[in-house]
């Protein structure tokens, strides 16, 4: 696979009825069996916001996924809420976890039971022989420390913020993500950090 930083897309080009190449500025032509096109997506608040709820970006939620709308509440991409492990900052979450989570908050508010959300957020996927997990919010990092080498492809990165560890992110070393998920909001230890003999727990 390559991966092409910074390229530009000027046209997909018709082949026999179908997409067949992709052109890039400056003149590269890439045949392709099938073009896949990710452009990120966009919440569809509208009409809970034409309604009166307060949002922009997302539908604003408070800590039990409540809407500013007396008996509607919003959990999932849509959801705009304050994230403790993003510095307070209201954040939208787009990961299957956050909806799973916030929806089990709103069924225990719905059926009587206290609740409040505040799951630490994680993230996983697989590419090839690539197993990518991360465990709380790298935006906002002010350091950060590689432990082992990528050229071996198993390695991790954490990430500080103001001091302490705001995320680990694991590249074939679920090791790492699991007992880096205890390290969140402890000192960032960087020398102690970077020691792969050493384990990443607490
Ligand atoms: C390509 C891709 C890959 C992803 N990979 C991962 C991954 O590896 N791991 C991970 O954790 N997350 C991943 N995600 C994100 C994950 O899919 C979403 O975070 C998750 O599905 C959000 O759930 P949701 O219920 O909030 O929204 P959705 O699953 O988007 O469900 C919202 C539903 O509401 C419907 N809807 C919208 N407007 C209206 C309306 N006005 N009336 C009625 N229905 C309406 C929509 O049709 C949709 O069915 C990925 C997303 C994409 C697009």
């Amino acid at each position: 696979m390559t991966f092409r930083l910074d390229a530009q897309v000027t046209g997909i080009e018709e082949v026999g009825r179908r997409a067949g190449a992709v052109h890039l500025h400056g003149g590269a032509r890439l045949p392709a069996d099938l073009v896949l096109v990710g452009i990120g997506i966009v919440p569809s608040v509208a009409p809970l916001l034409a309604a009166g709820a307060h949002g922009g970006d997302g539908v604003a939620v408070d800590d039990g996924c409540r809407t500013s709308l007396p008996d509607v509440f919003a959990i999932g991409d849509c959801a705009l809420h304050a994230n403790r492990f993003a510095d307070g900052a209201a954040i939208r979450l787009e990961s299957v976890q956050n909806a799973h989570d916030q929806a089990q908050t709103v069924a225990r508010l719905l059926t009587g039971s206290p609740a409040h959300y505040d799951s630490i957020p994680w993230f996983w996927s697989h590419q090839y022989d690539l197993k990518l997990q991360t465990v709380g919010l790298v935006p906002g990092y002010d350091a950060f420390v590689l432990r082992g080498d990528p050229a071996g492809r198993a390695f991790s990165a954490v990430y500080g913020r103001k001091g302490l560890v705001c995320a680990v992110t694991s590249i074939n070393v679920p090791r790492d993500f699991v007992q880096g998920r205890a390290l969140i909001g402890h000192p960032f230890d960087a020398g102690r950090i970077a020691d792969a003999s050493t384990p990443l727990r607490v």
